[in-house]
């Protein structure tokens, strides 16, 4: 069964990258692989196409070219927003939601041991932000509040509009790591006032390792690599140059396909849901049920492990995850999930299943019925289902 298979549902965890990227990358690697620093006519061709990859990147979010900051990725990026500004504040005080990417909790963790006050703004148990806590901890001094677009594990899609108006109105800085969202969520910095934004080219179809961070003109923050004259000299090192075009070129697709995407998706995620909620009993759908990314599916089996539950798909062919690529591997539970209040054993049974563009509605009645194979299989063995009383959850 397996060896025919190949079903790639782990797409928060990074996508394949498309042709039409890989082909405008191509040149770059070979013919035109000038230094976009040089003041020769290689330079000017490499220094052109990183300019209209710039110009990419900031039409999709509404940004001028010049707020646009090519970086190794969103894990740069983020670190560089919250880190940056704090560093460029005498307010050492930053906010940041209970559920945010690694690359904002670990820096904001880091931040707090070298004095910087950090506070953790509440999530609902579908992940939502909770405004009241937002404006209750708005009521002391911050330089920054950090909120994700949308959420890597379970796909909540946040009311960052809201949000940003309310830091606009305390005169805080807003950053938002738009990484998942990119495609699914539509985004304008200038008319929803959004000082930072981090986002990433392997979550879209693009090459891995670039991204770039949007900081509005104007805002107060530190330089983030001191090197060369690179990006206005506020991140030094040689331009990826091939990856800087990929970034763009996965964007311009975004730009032009996304809606149709989404569109599709979002009738298979619906799908995909129905069928393992009318299937599978004992089974939760985490994260918001309609507040949620097109392409994502939190699921939790009471009674198993998720981790048994990917490996055995796996050798199946289908390709699904826990949570984060980073967190995955270790058997540690969610944070995410914990966060949102979801119960230990609820917590332990998560698998995500992220569709992409490939995805077909074949793929999921199959992945379907290796689910339900695969759950009655494993609570029959399991020694916590047995504990939890039953095998037909
Ligand atoms: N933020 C979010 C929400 C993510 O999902 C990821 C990738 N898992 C990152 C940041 C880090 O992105 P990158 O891999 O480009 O460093």
């Amino acid at each position: 069964m397996a060896q025919d298979r190949d079903i790639y549902l782990d797409n928060a965890a990074t996508t394949y990258c498309n042709g039409e990227v890989f082909y405008a990358m191509q040149p770059y690697f070979i013919s035109n692989y000038g230094n976009p620093n040089s003041v020769h006519q290689s330079g000017y061709a490499a220094r052109d196409a990183v300019e209209k990859a710039r110009a990419a990147v900031a039409k999709i979010i509404n940004a001028d070219p010049d707020e646009i900051y090519f970086t190794s990725g969103a894990t740069e990026a983020n670190n560089w927003a919250i880190k940056g500004i704090v560093w460029a504040s005498p307010i050492k005080r930053v906010l940041v939601s209970a559920i945010e990417h690694p690359s904002i909790i670990k820096a904001a963790r880091w931040l707090e041991k070298q004095g910087v006050e950090v506070e953790y703004i509440k999530v609902d148990e579908n992940g939502i932000i909770s405004i009241p806590d937002l404006l209750a901890k708005l009521a002391k001094p911050a330089c920054l509040v950090s909120v994700m677009t949308a959420n890597h594990e379970v796909g909540t899609v946040q009311y960052i509009n809201t949000i940003a108006n309310i830091c606009s109105k305390n005169n805080v800085y807003f950053h938002t790591d738009a990484t998942q969202a990119l495609e699914s969520v539509s985004i304008n910095v200038k008319e929803m006032d959004i000082t930072a934004l981090s986002l990433s080219g392997h979550k879209i179809y693009g090459p891995k390792g670039v991204g770039a961070l949007y900081i509005k003109r104007g805002t107060n923050i530190d330089v983030f690599m001191h090197g060369g004259h690179q990006e206005k000299g506020m991140r030094g090192g040689t331009y990826n140059l091939p990856a800087i075009v990929g970034l763009g070129k996965a964007v311009e697709i975004c730009m032009r396909d996304g809606n149709s995407n989404n569109v599709r998706m979002k009738q298979l995620r619906d799908y995909f849901i129905k069928e393992v909620e009318t299937k599978i009993p004992g089974v939760k759908l985490n994260g918001h049920r309609n507040q949620r990314l097109s392409n994502n599916i939190n699921f939790s089996f009471l009674g198993v492990i998720g981790e048994s539950i990917t490996a055995m798909l796996d050798t199946m062919g289908i390709r699904a995850s826990t949570g984060t690529a980073s967190t995955s591997e270790t058997l540690n539970q969610s944070y995410v999930l914990k966060a949102i209040g979801v119960a230990d054993d609820y917590i332990n049974g998560s698998v995500r299943f992220t569709l992409g563009r490939g995805t077909t509605k074949e793929d999921l009645d199959y992945t379907v019925n290796c689910l339900m194979t695969v759950v009655k299989k494993l609570r029959t063995v399991s020694p916590i289902n047995l504990k939890a009383g039953g095998e037909n959850v």
